[in-house]
């Protein structure tokens, strides 16, 4: 069943006027902003905690709910600020529960509007949020549908975070909507892990993805551990060790080939960082232990990187690296000329690498019939050209 909502309502996202969003300020940007307001230097720290704590940990979408905020203050915050987040265009229901949410951005400097897309995977034992960090994608992996469409631009941290909050709002996972709730899991929560594995390259976003991290793993915030935060990168080397050190969050590598002559088809940014310096980057990721390892995405493709030999290859390659591999059944798009592997071909293989002692677990690809599965994502948001941009730019209002 696919079930199509269109929500696209009157909550327009900080499209109202010149207010300033506080969603995704650090803390010190939420000082500033009361100290602009006339907020006594002593009751700047305790105020802006308590800002905090209504964004991100009771989700509250108004002023007027942040009732330990003096009435002066609140309508202070409200002439001046605001909370809003994305618009919801699309929220689509898989047959297998997944949902996926078209949002769109508040315009940008030339008043246009763009979109992404953010998809919650529930299962068993837990609830994945998958969140965009970029609108289109710098890079042009040749299987990837986000690589077809142009970068656009980045996310900010703001709209990073606010993926989570409107799944939490969609999904009733406020404390007041869990406290009423009959259907909340054993963990309390309906997103029990985020991975950044949606639109875009987030080392290419880092300091709005570090920024976002840091409010969703916050402890008085969405509290979300960072090792329950995944970012997924196609293998920009020079940012992998300073996200470690700077973001902190469990480290996926979209590997997807064990020869620089396949990755260099697949991941074309391999011709600039090939394996050999991608996989040192990853043995000086801090951190590292048994218990905690890089996961190597490979997606798998028939005929292209699925044979004995990269299985073998996989396992050489991994040999001195806390390591666990995801083999992900390649999710076909239109216009796309790669195949999916065979299940015998991709059982195989993962025998090959679970042997050596990889855990390997095969991803059920999820909502693929609403376009949801990993590389499916895309939005139609077209970056302007020069031409197009000097003549906004010129045009008057
Ligand atoms: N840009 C980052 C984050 C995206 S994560 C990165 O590339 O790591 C999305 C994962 O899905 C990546 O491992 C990506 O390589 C993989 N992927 C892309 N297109 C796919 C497709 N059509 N089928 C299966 N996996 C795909
Ligand atoms: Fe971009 Fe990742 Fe897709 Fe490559 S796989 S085009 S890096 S989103």
């Amino acid at each position: 069943m696919t079930v199509v909502l269109d929500t696209l309502s009157s909550r327009a996202a900080g499209v109202a006027g010149n207010t300033t969003s506080l969603i995704g300020l650090e803390r010190g940007e939420l000082r500033q902003i009361l100290a602009t307001l006339g907020v006594a230097e002593r009751q700047q720290r305790m105020r802006a905690n308590q800002l905090w704590r209504w964004l991100y940990n009771r989700g509250v979408s108004s002023f007027d709910e942040m009732t330990d905020i003096a009435k002066d203050l609140r309508e202070k915050l409200a002439k001046n600020c605001d909370l809003a987040r994305p618009e919801i265009v699309t929220e689509q229901v898989s047959n297998d529960g997944t949902r996926k949410w078209l949002l769109r951005l508040a315009p940008d400097e030339f008043g246009r509007q763009h979109e992404v897309e953010t998809v919650y995977i529930p299962e068993q034992d837990r609830g994945t949020l998958c969140i965009s960090s970029q609108v289109g994608c710098t890079l042009t992996c040749t299987f990837c549908h986000t690589g077809t469409q142009r970068l656009v631009r980045n996310l900010t941290a703001g709209e990073i975070v606010s993926q989570v909050l409107i799944a939490r709002d969609r999904l009733g996972e406020w404390p007041a909507r869990l406290a009423e709730a009959t259907d909340v899991p054993a963990s309390g929560r309906y997103i029990t892990n985020v991975v950044l594995m949606g639109m875009g390259e987030p080392l290419y976003n880092f300091d709005n993805v570090r920024k976002a991290v840091d409010a969703i793993s916050d402890g008085d915030g969405l509290s979300l551990s960072k090792r329950r935060i995944t970012l997924s990168t196609s293998g920009v080397v020079p940012e992998i060790v300073r996200a470690g050190e700077e973001i902190g969050t469990m480290l996926a590598i979209s590997l997807h080939a064990t020869t620089d002559e396949i990755r260099n088809r697949l991941v074309p940014l391999n011709k600039k960082y090939p394996i050999e310096q991608l996989l040192q980057a990853c043995r000086d990721y801090p951190g590292l232990s048994n218990a905690r390892r890089i996961t190597f995405e490979y997606v798998m493709l028939k005929g292209v990187n699925d044979s004995v030999a990269d299985a073998k290859r996989l396992v050489r390659l991994l040999s001195s690296i806390p390591a666990k591999v995801n083999l992900i059944p390649f999710n076909p798009w239109p216009g796309t000329d790669f195949e999916c592997s065979d299940w015998d071909t991709i059982e195989k293989f993962a025998e090959i690498v679970n042997r050596a002692g990889y855990s390997s677990p095969v991803r059920t690809p999820r909502g693929r019939d609403i376009m949801a599965a990993c590389g499916q994502l895309k939005s139609a948001s077209e970056r302007l050209n020069v031409k197009q941009r000097r003549a906004l730019e010129a045009s008057p209002g």
